[in-house]
């Protein structure tokens, strides 16, 4: 059972920069994710994912974001979220939440074990602390 919060008006706007840069950058087989962080001092980066021919090389929002965010200075993040943008045979007409891969969660958590993330839980947009969708994290540190 993950432990949720639910949105302020803060996220929505976070999901929305999210949803604009995809929207504004939209490239079938390029880019189809959007992403934004709002850092802790309350400056949003948004940024798309790049999607490579050899599929395994392809650069997920979430990263792109916070590397956006971090050459601008910022790096004490507070919230992420990253959309989809459906593909024109899709016919669908709106972007959607979607979950950080296993490896944003990684990511995620080594640049801040305190960062929110959004994603759709049981049907709903809600937050959680990153932290609880990496339990048992990787340490390279001796406990
Ligand atoms: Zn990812």
């Amino acid at each position: 059972m993950l432990h949720t919060k639910p949105l302020n008006e803060n996220d929505y706007e976070l999901i929305k920069a999210a949803e604009e840069v995809i929207e504004k950058n939209y490239h079938y087989g390029r880019h189809h994710i959007g992403a934004a962080v709002r850092t802790k001092s309350g400056s949003i980066y948004a940024a798309v994912h790049l999607e490579a021919n050899v599929g395994r090389i392809a650069v997920c929002g979430e990263a792109m974001a916070l590397g956006k965010s971090i050459s601008e200075g910022e790096n004490e993040f507070e919230t992420i979220v990253a959309v989809a943008h459906p593909h024109p045979d899709e016919n669908i007409e709106y972007c959607w939440v979607v979950a950080p891969c296993g490896m944003c969660r990684e990511l995620i958590s080594d640049y801040g074990k305190d960062t929110e993330v959004i994603l759709s839980y049981n049907g709903e947009n809600v937050k959680c602390n990153i932290m609880d969708l990496i339990p048992e994290k990787y340490t390279s540190d001796v406990e």
